[in-house]
């Protein structure tokens, strides 16, 4: 039976940079994907800039567009649009960007085995991973299984994590309409008791999806079409439709044991306020492999969960907080709370400096000693 130091399972952003990391440091690592690369999957690819700085190598050759512009509407009224002066944003395809990091972790040495869907896992020392008619074992799992992880649940983690829903349409429009959304990203807002829908333009299509409460997700594909068709859209080919979860960690909840970690969707690291989770993915896959490489050198991954709860957390928590206090504003006084949001440009600013990574939500809510406060007193 093949033996690795580590199994990686799932090749999204979390699970190839867990696999590029660890093998860059010499250690056997087998990542394996239930389906064949590149493959779509259901997503903004809205990559906050500050991403970069988490990769040791370029993106620019699977960038589609660079966002610098935000517009803003509610129910297609009291529109703004803000400048961030330079790109906050890149925008990719997800299969193009997978596939990207997926290669750096290959050309680091890992071994790479799509069309493997684990079904079970075995203890016996170490840990056996069972797929029909594949069998491996390792010292060590990476849970890089997405939202649903089922991978994560077999290793008895995760329990507890909230969730919420999200839809996204690729929409082959016109190019002349295409190119009228260039740079910029449209943010829709008004749904209650919170959520967004999103138009980020792409090469060859406009991504256009919306994110809301787990409850309303029924409702996802009706919401959607009339998004399409205030945009005057309705018409327009859509390629690609699809949905999926997106977990988020609120608390403690158990993202470690003595032989797995979670990472990125699969430990609910997305944050509250833009939904987005690529960034912490892979920052996660990062973390993971930190400990994972202290676990073969004869620590423990009882680490991994303090050093996200140290790391991750507390960015997240912020997150929150600021999506709460926003949301609930909004709900409360929509239109004063647009104006406001329009005529005084501090929060889009932090934002934007928070994209690019010139601050971070944890010290724009640091400003505030009264925001958490607020937030906890506004929704969910
Ligand atoms: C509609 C929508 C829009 C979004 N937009 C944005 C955005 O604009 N920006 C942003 O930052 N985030 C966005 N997100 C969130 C983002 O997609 C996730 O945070 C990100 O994909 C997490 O990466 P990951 O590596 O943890 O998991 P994934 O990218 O989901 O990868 C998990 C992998 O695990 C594999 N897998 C699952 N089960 C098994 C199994 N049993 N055996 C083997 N393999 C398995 C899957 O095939 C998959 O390839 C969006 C999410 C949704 C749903």
């Amino acid at each position: 039976m093949p033996q690795f130091d580590a199994i990686v399972v799932g090749a999204g952003p979390a699970g190839s940079t867990a696999a590029r990391e660890l093998a860059a440091a010499g250690a056997r690592v087998l990542v394996v994907d239930r389906v064949e690369f590149p493959r779509y999957k259901a997503c903004g690819g809205g990559i906050p800039l500050r991403t970069e700085r988490l990769l040791p190598f370029p993106i620019d050759t699977v960038v589609e567009d660079s966002v610098s512009l935000l517009d803003v509407a509610y129910r297609g009224k009291h529109r703004f649009v803000r400048d961030s002066d330079a790109p906050f944003a890149h925008m990719v395809m997800r299969d193009r960007f997978d596939a990207l990091l997926l290669d750096q972790a290959q050309r680091a040495g890992a071994e790479f085995r799509p069309g493997t869907v684990v079904r079970s896992l075995e203890r016996n020392g170490a840990v056996a991973v069972k797929a029909e008619g594949f069998e491996a074992i390792a010292d060590y799992l990476v849970c890089a299984d997405g939202a649903h992880s089922p991978v994560g649940k077999m290793a008895g983690l995760g329990e507890g994590i909230a969730e919420c829903a999200a839809w996204e349409v690729e929409v082959a429009a016109p190019s002349l309409r295409r190119r009228s959304y260039r740079a910029t990203a449209l943010i829709e807002l008004g749904y209650n008791p919170w959520g967004y829908a999103w138009v980020f333009p792409k090469r060859n299509v406009l991504s256009i999806g919306i994110v809301l409460p787990p409850d309303q997700a029924p409702d996802m594909k009706d919401h959607v079409r009339a998004y399409l068709s205030r945009l005057g859209l309705e018409d327009a080919p859509v390629d690609i439709q699809r949905g999926h979860k997106i977990r988020f960690r609120r608390g403690d909840e158990p993202i470690a044991n003595s032989f797995a970690v979670l990472a990125g969707d699969s430990a609910g690291l997305a944050d509250e306020f833009t939904e987005e989770g690529i960034y912490y993915a892979i920052e996660s896959g990062r973390i993971a492999a930190r400990n994972i490489l202290r676990g073969l050198g004869g620590g423990s991954l009882a680490n991994y969960q303090r050093d996200i709860n140290r790391e991750v957390m507390p960015e997240l928590r912020a997150a929150r907080q600021i999506g709460f206090m926003f949301y609930g504003m909004l709900r409360r006084v929509p239109r004063p709370w647009m104006v406001a949001s329009s005529k005084f440009p501090y929060l889009w600013d932090a934002f934007f400096a928070v994209q690019k990574g010139e601050s971070t939500y944890a010290r724009e809510v640091g400003r505030f000693p009264v925001l958490p406060g607020i937030a906890a007193r506004m929704l969910r």
